[in-house]
């Protein structure tokens, strides 16, 4: 069995600032899941239990792993130098799961990140990547939108960024609030995108005309 687990950071304004090997915190998360099964008046000695602190711990463990990922790494895996390509690029339709920091509930749904390069583009995958390690931390939706915009921003010096959130949240849903089916959407305009309507409006037609 692989006891290794991965190296833990502490995150500020998006940025991993410490990084260092560290003993797992999942022993002690597993207690604390008892204690919550037991708040919840439940038995942690039936059999439908007996493992459940230990599931709930690494599902965390998965639900997080965010927080131990370097999204300026990522991206520098796959950035080219490239001249002669200034339009939109878009990636559409990414899907993504996150943990709202209000109540560790789930919020999901996708996002739409498009950028205008000056002089470098990055891998296409690299994108979705972006996505799923900022989502992988426990989120608001607007932080998380405008973590994957600036990021972008800062790591390529592109002419704009663009990047469009629509998500469903449980704890809107679950937690009996009277807009049951609502859908939040949230947005982050950068550079020619915020200056430009026309590039704009352009990335708003790309991204809700003709939905899959
Ligand atoms: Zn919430």
């Amino acid at each position: 069995m692989n006891t290794q687990r991965p190296v833990r950071g502490k995150v500020r304004n998006g940025k991993v600032t410490v990084l260092k090997t560290q003993t797992p915190p999942l022993k002690g998360m597993e207690e604390n899941v008892r204690q919550i099964l037991e708040y919840m008046g439940e038995d942690t000695e039936r059999e439908g239990l007996l493992k459940t602190p230990a599931r709930v711990a690494r599902a965390f463990e998965y639900l997080t792993k965010g927080y131990v990922q370097d999204p300026k790494v990522i991206l520098n895996q796959a950035k080219f130098t490239e001249e002669d390509y200034q339009e939109m690029v878009l990636v559409r339709d990414i899907d993504f799961y996150s943990l709202c920091e209000h109540h560790i509930l789930p919020f999901f749904g996708r996002a739409h990140v498009a950028y205008i390069p000056k002089h470098h583009i990055v891998g296409l995958s690299k994108i979705p990547r972006l996505v799923e390690v900022f989502s992988r931390r426990l989120q608001v939706q607007e932080r998380l939108t405008t973590q994957i915009a600036n990021t972008l921003m800062e790591e390529l010096d592109p002419l704009g960024v663009g990047v469009i959130i629509k998500a469903e949240h449980l704890c809107m849903r679950m937690r009996g609030v009277e807009k049951q089916n609502s859908v939040v959407t949230t947005s982050a305009m950068l550079g020619a995108f915020r200056s430009q309507q026309v590039t704009r409006e352009e990335f708003i037609t790309l991204v809700t005309g003709s939905q899959r």
